[in-house]
């Protein structure tokens, strides 16, 4: 018999890996995982765990945000190619001027997104932070 308790905490420990979609017919991967590869067509991709590193293609930063991310701006989302190639939009933190430049190496860091301010319930999910 599996405790409740222990669910949850093999559940929480497979949503913290950033788990995609590799092609098995050309290779490429892809985050958020695809059921058909983007680049040929195939039907034939399986779940992959994506690098922790990658680097800057592009970023923008900006002012205009929902109510609930006041508090947080200015925001930075960026492009990041991961080191097997998926590009992934995602927040950009801890990044100071001069290291927000495109080609900047990041590594994938689990952080606060929101809070339900009715429930309580804290979000939590992918972003990127320099690779110091
Ligand atoms: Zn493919």
């Amino acid at each position: 018999m599996v405790l409740p308790s222990v669910a949850y905490w093999r559940a929480k420990r497979n949503y913290y890996r950033m788990v995609g979609s590799t092609c098995r017919s050309c290779g490429s991967s892809f985050y958020p995982p695809v059921r058909i590869c983007p680049r040929c067509g195939s039907r034939d991709l399986e779940a992959t765990e994506m690098p922790q590193g990658g680097r800057i293609i592009s970023f923008t930063t900006t002012n205009e945000v929902g109510a609930s991310f006041r508090r947080y701006r200015p925001l930075t989302f960026g492009l990041v190619e991961l080191d097997n190639g998926a590009v992934v939009l995602g927040q950009l933190v801890d990044f100071t001027e001069e290291e927000l430049v495109p080609g900047a190496r990041v590594r994938t860091v689990i952080r606060k997104l929101r809070e339900d301010g009715t429930d309580g319930i804290i979000y939590y999910g992918f972003k990127f932070a320099p690779e110091r």
